[in-house]
């Protein structure tokens, strides 16, 4: 049972149109997140460009909304999902071994592909005297649900500056697609979200109510970047959301595509080169996508081993010399 999974597109029934029959069709799922985060239509993005191709090389993809990175990670291994998307840090950690993977690395996590940014993003309603991240302190800040990217990352900041749960006033721990309604409905003060931009989830959470995008620039954040591979500093572009006109700091991940060695190597190859080949329609499915480019994709943010059918395709397209 997934009784986090809200919506299942793979389960759709076989197409009758395809020249592929049911007995030669492989099946994709792929984990994402809430459906108003990226990852769930980018994760959309890449099924669609995959089923374009079916009749040729069989694949059936489809998309799963999740409870993100962490999720996925398990999943994954637990072979109920064939591929995923997890950002960079948690890629880091499942495979090594490292922070909450310390006693059970995932050595079968395979990488196929970088993403987008995604800024460690916390939004405050603007009556709740928030203007930085160390005023949540007192304060009813939805850390995430357990399961999620930003909830497994917000453990480590707040580790970072000293804090525990009980340096909050309350703590909620809803999903990604729910803070929004609770920050406007005034049940909470904050929300934290480690997702890419332009989100849904965050222009609903802009829009709905009066609230403020907050920086997240202090000490401990600074160690963090300096310490660690896998972030960096990031900025929200002032004026892309109501209420925040200015350039915010804060620091990110990225967000990756992943899958396992379990996944054979035809079925990866197929997926890398729908995605690649068609990269110009890739970018246009989602804004946030916009800026990828080809090398950098093949590059950074890969802490895991390639997945040898990705690997093929970026030999086959001179991709992997520098
Ligand atoms: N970064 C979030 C997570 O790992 C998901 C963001 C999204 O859905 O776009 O849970």
């Amino acid at each position: 049972m997934r009784p986090s999974i809200l919506v299942t597109l793979a389960a759709a029934s076989i197409a009758t149109g395809s020249a592929a029959s049911a007995q030669d069709t492989t099946f994709v799922a792929i984990g994402t997140g809430g459906v108003t985060g990226v990852y769930y239509p980018a994760g959309g993005a890449i099924c669609r460009l995959v089923n374009q191709g079916r009749s040729e090389h069989g694949i059936r993809c489809g998309v799963e909304s999740t409870g993100g990175s962490i999720f996925n990670l398990n999943a994954l291994r637990d072979q109920e999902l064939e591929m995923g998307i997890v950002q960079t840090d948690w890629q880091y950690h499942a495979y090594n071994g490292t922070s909450d993977f310390e006693d059970d690395a995932f050595e079968g996590l395979r990488a196929v592909f970088s993403l987008h940014p995604e800024p460690f993003t916390v939004v405050a309603r603007a009556d709740a005297d928030i203007s930085s991240f160390d005023d949540l302190e007192g304060k009813r800040v939805n850390v995430g649900n357990p399961g999620s990217g930003q909830r497994a990352t917000m453990e480590v900041v707040m580790e970072a500056m000293g804090w525990t749960m009980d340096d909050f006033g309350v703590v909620s721990e809803l999903q990604a697609g729910e803070q929004a309604q609770a920050l406007c409905d005034n049940n909470i003060d904050a929300m934290v979200y480690t997702v890419g931009h332009p989100s849904g989830a965050i222009e609903e959470a802009t829009t709905a109510c009066d609230t403020v995008i907050v920086p997240v620039d202090n000490e401990a954040v600074a160690g963090l970047v300096g310490d660690n591979p896998y972030y960096r500093e990031a900025t929200i572009p002032g004026g892309m959301y109501r209420g925040t006109d200015e350039d915010v700091l804060t620091f990110g991940v990225g967000a990756s595509f992943v899958t396992a060695d379990f996944v054979d190597e035809e079925t990866v190859y197929q997926v890398t080169k729908a995605v690649m080949d068609n990269l110009d329609d890739f970018r246009e499915l989602h804004p946030a996508l916009e800026m990828l480019v080809r090398e950098e994709m093949v590059r950074d943010g890969i802490s895991a081993p390639l997945h040898p059918g990705a690997e093929r395709y970026y030999e086959e397209e001179g991709l992997l010399e520098d």
